[in-house]
């Protein structure tokens, strides 16, 4: 367990998530509805990518994780909207004395095609985390078609986040 007077200046925090696609669900990445015949699976909207950036803020102050904060036991998570989720993970850290400096992340998926999206995306988050949009980088890839993720089964994300203590 981390103990606050030790955290230091800056603190970085790694954010990985996983969703399966399935008929029957909206398609919701980074705060933005893609359309596509298939949508993430999950307990919440499934938004993989807030999930990955969310794990990142919680990994960067050893506050545990997302599935630890928001049970998918606890039914006031069904389908909530992980934008929100995120909003709320954002104040946390704030409270411990820390803000973002900037956010790295990854999408993969085979398909659809994610960057006609990522503007919006960096919109919303740089919105909902009061950052400007240089701060927040979304980068797509597929998986040239290997595994899971290439065979269109399931989207990933992967997060880096940067802190810094506020006034520092
Ligand atoms: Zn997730």
């Amino acid at each position: 367990m981390c103990l606050w007077y030790n955290l230091g200046m800056y603190r970085i925090g790694l954010g990985y998530d996983i969703h399966t696609l399935c008929v029957g669900r909206d398609l919701i990445i980074g705060g933005v509805k893609i359309t596509h015949e298939k949508g993430l699976l999950g307990h919440s909207d499934a938004d993989v990518l807030v999930h990955a950036i969310i794990d990142g803020m919680l990994g960067a102050l050893c506050l545990s994780d997302i599935g630890t904060l928001f049970p998918d036991t606890d039914k006031q998570y069904k389908d909530a909207e992980s934008i929100l989720l995120l909003k709320r993970v954002y104040e946390k850290i704030q409270k411990e004395g820390y803000e973002i400096v900037n956010i790295d992340s990854n999408i993969i998926a085979q398909e659809p095609k994610m960057m006609p999206y990522i503007p919006k995306m960096r919109e919303i988050l740089s919105d909902v985390l009061k950052t400007s949009q240089n701060q927040v980088s979304i980068k797509a890839k597929t998986n040239e078609k290997m595994d899971a993720v290439g065979q269109k089964l399931a989207i990933e994300a992967h997060a880096v986040v940067l802190l810094k203590r506020i006034g520092g």
